[in-house]
C-alpha cells in the first residue's frame, strides 16, 4: 500500500507547475490553471454574430444566444433586448455547434490512468507530437512520468508509427505511449525506470508481449493515488472539452479487483471515485453519464452474483445534470438470465456486436426476453454494429432498440460498417459514439472525418458508399443522441436547454474533407459554465 502514496515532493511539484502553466490556454494538451484550481461559476452571456447551429428540429441557424442560469433563455437572431446588462461576447461570425454528446467511450478509463496522462489524438506528425510533449513537460515534476495510454494509434502520425527512443528523448521527462494500434514505446528515462522494475525495452524504445502488461501494473502501482487519479480524470474531461465534448456516457471496464496490467481493466467499484470528487468539487468540465460493465458466466451458481446485487442494491438514472447513473452495460453477463433480469427490474441494457453473427445472436436474444418480459419502452441499445443488414435493423426497431455507431478512424479493411447510410434512412433510433479510451480514439473529428469522408486516419477508404453528410453525422452527435442520453435537455440550442456549446475555431460546414480532423474548440460552454476558452470571451 506504501507505493500507492505519493511522495510529497511529487504533489507539491505538481501543484507548483500549475500555477505556473497560466497563460497557455491554446496548448491542448495543458491544463488551464484557473479551472484547474477552483469551481468554475456559471455566466450570464449574450453570444452574438455567430453562426449558430441549433440542431433544433429544423436545423435552424441564428447568431445570437442569452445564456442565463446555465440555460439558454433566448435563440434568434435579435434577442439583444433580452440581454439587458449581460457580458457581451462578439463571436466574429465563428461556427457555433451544441456541446458533442459521444454515447458511449470510455472516459473513465483514460481518467484513471497512471502518469501525466497527457492525450494526443489532436497532432497528426511525429515533430508535433513530440511538440506537444515538450509543453507538457512544463507542468510536469522532473522525476514525473509523461504518459499516453489507450487513444492513440501509429495510424494518425504522417509517418505511419509511434516515434521512437531517440525522438523521445528530445522531451526532458520520461514519456511512456502505449497505443491502441501501434505499440508501446519509451524514451531513455522511461527505459531506466521500466528496467528497473522488469520490463525488457528494446533499443528503439520498443515493448512488446507481456512486457506492457508488465509495465503498465508497475506505474499503476508506483503512480496512481487519489489524487493523481483526479488529476488525471480532470485533464482527460477537459481535453476532450477542448475538442467539443460536453457530454461522455461511460461505458465501462473489465472488472479488476487488484490492480492489473490490462489496458482495459479497472476496479469497476472505485473508478468513478475521482469523477465524483471533481464532481463535489464543482469541477467536472464535462457531464458524465455511467453505465455498469457486467460478465456474469451464465447458468453462474449463485446465479448472476455481480449483476443481481447490481440491479437489487442500485439506481438507474439517478444523479444530477452533472453526473448521473445509466443503465448496463457494455456487457450485461450472465446470458439470457442476465437480459431477463435486467428487463424485469425495468433496466436499460446495452451489449457491443463485433461483427454478423454477434449481432445475430444479440437480436434473437432480445427477440426471445422481449416476448416474456417487453422491452420496448426501456431503450436498449446495441452499440459498433460494423456489420448490421437492414433485416437486422428492422428487427432491431420492432424491438425499440436503438444502435450507436462510429468507432472508425482506426479501423481497416474494405467497406468495414457501420452501414451508416442505410441506418441513417432507416426508421431506427441510431445515435454517434467513439467507443474510444482503450482500443481506439475519442477525438469525435477524426471520427466525424471518417464517417464524412469514408476514409481511416491512415487515408483509406474503408466505408465505400456509406457516408454521411456534415450535417448529418453532427446530428448523430447531438440531437440522435438525446434519446441514448435519455434527457431532453441537451444535444440542441433551444431556449430551456442546458447551455452546452462549442465555438469551433474553423467552419466544420465548409472547410475541406482533409482539414476537418483539425478542428478544435475556442470556446466550450457546460451549463453555461466556461470551461475552456481561448480568448473568446
Ligand atoms: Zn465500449
Amino acid at each position: 500500500m506504501d507505493t500507492m502514496k505519493p511522495s510529497r515532493r511529487q504533489f507539491l511539484g505538481g501543484a507548483a507547475a500549475l500555477l505556473v502553466s497560466g497563460g497557455r490556454l491554446g496548448e491542448i494538451a495543458s491544463v488551464d490553471a484557473q479551472s484547474a484550481q477552483a469551481a468554475t461559476p456559471a455566466r450570464d452571456l449574450l453570444l452574438v454574430n455567430g453562426q449558430i447551429h441549433t440542431m433544433d428540429g429544423t436545423n435552424r441557424v441564428v447568431s445570437q444566444v442569452v445564456i442565463r442560469n446555465g440555460r439558454f433563455a433566448a435563440v434568434g437572431n435579435n434577442v439583444g433586448a433580452q440581454g439587458g446588462n449581460l457580458q457581451k461576447v462578439d463571436l466574429r461570425g465563428r461556427t457555433v455547434i451544441p456541446g458533442l454528446i459521444d454515447a458511449h467511450d470510455h472516459i473513465v478509463l483514460v481518467g484513471n490512468r497512471p502518469g501525466w496522462h497527457t492525450p494526443l489524438e489532436h497532432v497528426f506528425t511525429i515533430p508535433d507530437a513530440i511538440a506537444e510533449l515538450k509543453t507538457r513537460a512544463n507542468d510536469v515534476p522532473q522525476d514525473g512520468i509523461i504518459s499516453t495510454i489507450g487513444p492513440i494509434s501509429a495510424m494518425q502520425f504522417a509517418e505511419g508509427r509511434l516515434p521512437n527512443l531517440t525522438e523521445l528523448d528530445a522531451v526532458p521527462r520520461a514519456v511512456y505511449l502505449q497505443a491502441a494500434q501501434g505499440g508501446t514505446r519509451t524514451n531513455s528515462r522511461g527505459k531506466a525506470w521500466l528496467e528497473a522494475r522488469g520490463v525488457m525495452v528494446a533499443a528503439d524504445g520498443s515493448i512488446a508481449g507481456q512486457g506492457t502488461g508488465t509495465a503498465l501494473l508497475a506505474m499503476r502501482k508506483e503512480l496512481l493515488n487519489a489524487e493523481t487519479r483526479k488529476r488525471s480524470a480532470y485533464d482527460a474531461l477537459l481535453y476532450y472539452a477542448k475538442l467539443g465534448i460536453t457530454t461522455h456516457r461511460d461505458g465501462g471496464a473489465f472488472h479488476s479487483e487488484e490492480l492489473s496490467g490490462g489496458l482495459a481493466n479497472e476496479n469497476t467499484y472505485t473508478m468513478h471515485d475521482p469523477f465524483r470528487a471533481l464532481h463535489r468539487e464543482g469541477r467536472l468540465p464535462a457531464r458524465l453519464r455511467i453505465d455498469f460493465l457486467h460478465q456474469d458466466p451464465p447458468n453462474a451458481n449463485p446465479p448472476l452474483p455481480t449483476l443481481g446485487p447490481r440491479l437489487r442494491n442500485s439506481f438507474p438514472f439517478f444523479g444530477d445534470e452533472w453526473l448521473k447513473t445509466g443503465g448496463i452495460g457494455e456487457f450485461t453477463g450472465g446470458g439470457l438470465d442476465g437480459l431477463r433480469a435486467i428487463a424485469k427490474a425495468g433496466w436499460r441494457g446495452e451489449d457491443h456486436a463485433l461483427n454478423l453473427a454477434g449481432a445475430t445472436t444479440l437480436i434473437a436474444n432480445r427477440e426471445m426476453v422481449n416476448a416474456e418480459i417487453p422491452i420496448g419502452n426501456l431503450r436498449w441499445i446495441i452499440s459498433h454494429i460494423p456489420n448490421f443488414p437492414i433485416e437486422l435493423a428492422n428487427r432491431a426497431n420492432a424491438l425499440g432498440i436503438g444502435v450507436l455507431v462510429g468507432w472508425g478512424p482506426t479501423r481497416t479493411g474494405m467497406n468495414v460498417g457501420p452501414p451508416y447510410r442505410m441506418l441513417m434512412e432507416h426508421a431506427i433510433h441510431k445515435g454517434y459514439h467513439s467507443d474510444g479510451g482503450d482500443i481506439t480514439v475519442i477525438n469525435p473529428w477524426l471520427n466525424f472525418s471518417t464517417m464524412i469522408t469514408g476514409r481511416n486516419l491512415a487515408g483509406q477508404q474503408i466505408l465505400g458508399d456509406q457516408v454521411l453528410t456534415r450535417q448529418e453525422t453532427l446530428w448523430l452527435a447531438t440531437a440522435a443522441n438525446k434519446w441514448f442520453i435519455w434527457e431532453d435537455d441537451i444535444g440542441s440550442i433551444e431556449v430551456g436547454n442546458h447551455a452546452d456549446l462549442a465555438v469551433l475555431d474553423r467552419d466544420y460546414f465548409t472547410i475541406p474533407d482533409a482539414d476537418l480532423r483539425r478542428i478544435r474548440s475556442l470556446l466550450t460552454i457546460v451549463g453555461g459554465r466556461v470551461v475552456h476558452n481561448v480568448g473568446v470571451v
